[in-house]
């Protein structure tokens, strides 16, 4: 059997562990078998589905939850701020004594008040969900690097 050495690419007869022209270790002198199993199980449980690809999925999902809560509360908000608004209004039109401006003044700013705190929910998921998309974003980039 013969070896070409991997330095020099010389042709080794025999079983010399070491090249004779340039004194490399020859690879095929080496016992092959070993350590092969030991990669072939390492290798088949890193390309299993469950460690790569389904957390992946899963972090996907979850934006898209955490997107559609964001826009739900966004559409909320308005409609907190209309019906406050409105129902503001109406009481106040019904009113016939001089206090109807304080009902329509108290259902805007009631409407108000309740557009901002569900605004501000809304706008805090979606500052999270920027925040921990660019991190993954960025970690993805220097993965590749
Ligand atoms: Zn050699």
């Amino acid at each position: 059997m013969s070896v070409t050495c991997p330095r020099c690419k010389a042709i080794n007869t025999g079983d010399s562990a070491f090249c004779i022209s340039c004194g490399a270790p020859l690879e095929a002198s080496t016992p092959p078998t070993p350590a092969a199993p030991f990669v072939q199980s390492y290798q088949t449980q890193s390309s299993s589905p469950v460690s790569a690809d389904v957390p992946l999925v899963m972090i996907e999902e979850r934006y898209k939850t955490l997107r559609a809560i964001s826009s739900f509360l966004t559409v909320l908000a308005w409609i907190f701020l209309v019906i406050g608004g409105l129902s503001g209004i109406m009481m106040g039109l019904s009113q016939d004594t001089g206090m109807g401006l304080l009902f329509v003044l108290a259902g805007i700013l009631a409407g108000g008040l309740l557009f901002s705190i569900v605004k501000a929910y809304a706008e805090l998921l979606q500052i999270v969900i920027d925040i921990e998309e660019n991190t993954r974003l960025t970690a993805e980039l220097l993965e590749r690097k």
